[in-house]
């Protein structure tokens, strides 16, 4: 029997320049975690969102890390975090012993809730930094939340991770935030198969984090080293691997978009399902076009994820709050009510939570992402949306 296609969530699209920046690479033998297509893609990566300065680094999560470092993050200090996203946006808080606070969604854009976070701020009011993070390529409210970290005067990185490409009131994600991060992992809406970058306005930041990054080395021949060091630097190659993706990042997103506007039209008459929201005030990449199902449907994400699964088809989960996550169950998590006090069941699956407890855990529970892969064709498309509208029947 014949294996059905498959057709993906998000995977890698290339184009044929990335194998070129690579040849140069082997032909010039710069086959190291430094060269020129490290240097030419960071001054790219710089000049396409706007902002002066970039450390291309092995991942987005070093770049998380190291903007904590960067900011002086020290055991025991509180860093507030976005809580429905990757554990990746706050698994470095850890790395320095830190604690974090999780901070609630709201419902506009599914990012973190400005109510929630001056609740936040009530009970703390000097965390050492906020991380906040742009989900599946949503920007968050940026105005209100830096207007927050300010009249608090609390440093904000950017995790920009799913959201290259995106913009907000004209201003690309990612660049508000004292320091911003960007994933280039396999299923982001660019890749290098692993990658990340961190930006800022501050040039000592940047130089600071490819110091680190390249085991803070001294300014001596002799190896000598005042502070502790890390393995991050991006190799030449993969960087090459980034030029060339560069150049289609516009086109991926063009197409990213009419996908999600795609899904957004094939599903309006089905009162049940409502498509991830979007920034009025912003422009999103739609790197996973996402929804949510009526609590009273009669479907459930499971049935709908089931279903695609039997035809071969890639969906998944929203990503699951970190307050729920069995690691991070002892954290404060706060809502736009206020400090969250209710039982943590950090078993609970999707569609299983009957007393969703503010705006993160309902999303998890109602929603899943649709496969969102640029290279779905129109057959595809109709294929996905023709299994998903069955359900609803
Ligand atoms: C992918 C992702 C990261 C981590 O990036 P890596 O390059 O995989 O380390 C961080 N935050 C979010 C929100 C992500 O989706």
């Amino acid at each position: 029997m014949m294996e059905k296609k498959k057709i993906y969530l998000s995977s890698p699209t290339m184009h044929g320049e990335e194998q070129q920046f690579i040849q140069e690479a082997f032909d010039t033998n710069w086959v190291a975690p430094l060269g020129p297509n490290v240097n030419a893609f960071e001054k790219e990566m710089a000049e396409y969102v706007g902002i002066p300065y970039a450390s291309a680094l092995s991942a987005g999560t070093a770049a998380i890390h190291l903007a904590l470092k960067i900011i002086g993050i020290q055991p025991g200090d509180i860093v507030f975090s976005t809580d429905l996203t990757f554990a990746a946006t706050c698994n470095p808080i850890t790395y320095e012993k830190a604690v974090p606070v999780f901070v609630d969604s709201e419902k506009d854009t599914w990012n973190m809730s400005p109510e929630a976070l001056k609740k936040a701020f009530e009970k703390y009011p000097n965390p050492k930094a906020v991380v906040v993070a742009h989900l599946y390529g949503t920007p968050a409210k940026m105005d209100e939340i830096m207007q927050i970290c300010k009249e608090h005067n609390v440093p904000v990185i950017e995790d920009a991770a799913e959201a290259l490409g995106s913009t907000y009131k004209g201003r690309h994600a990612g660049t508000f935030g004292d320091i911003g991060i960007y994933s280039f992992n396999g299923n982001k809406i660019i890749t290098t198969s692993g990658g990340g970058m961190l930006v800022s306005r501050r040039e000592e930041d940047v130089k600071k984090a490819t110091f680190l990054a390249t085991q803070a080395r001294d300014t001596a021949r002799h190896y000598q080293h005042s502070q502790i060091g890390y393995n991050y630097r991006m190799s030449n190659i993969v960087a090459g691997i980034g030029r060339g993706q560069l150049l289609h990042l516009d086109e991926h997103v063009a197409i990213k978009r009419a996908i999600y506007a795609q899904y957004k039209e094939a599903f309006a008459d089905i009162d049940a399902i409502m498509m991830n929201p979007m920034n009025p005030d912003g422009s999103a990449n739609n790197w996973l076009s996402c929804m949510t199902i009526a609590a009273d449907s009669k479907v459930t994400p499971n049935q709908v994820m089931d279903a695609l699964d039997a035809e071969n088809i890639e969906s998944r989960p929203i990503w699951k709050p970190m307050h729920l996550q069995p690691v991070f169950a002892e954290c404060d998590f706060f809502t736009d009510e206020g400090l969250y006090t209710q039982r943590r069941n950090c078993d609970i699956a999707v569609g299983e939570n009957k007393q969703p407890y503010g705006v993160g855990e309902d999303i998890f529970n109602r929603g899943l992402c649709l496969p969102s892969d640029i290279k779905n064709t129109k057959e595809d498309m109709e294929k996905i949306i023709r299994i998903v509208r069955g359900l609803f029947k």
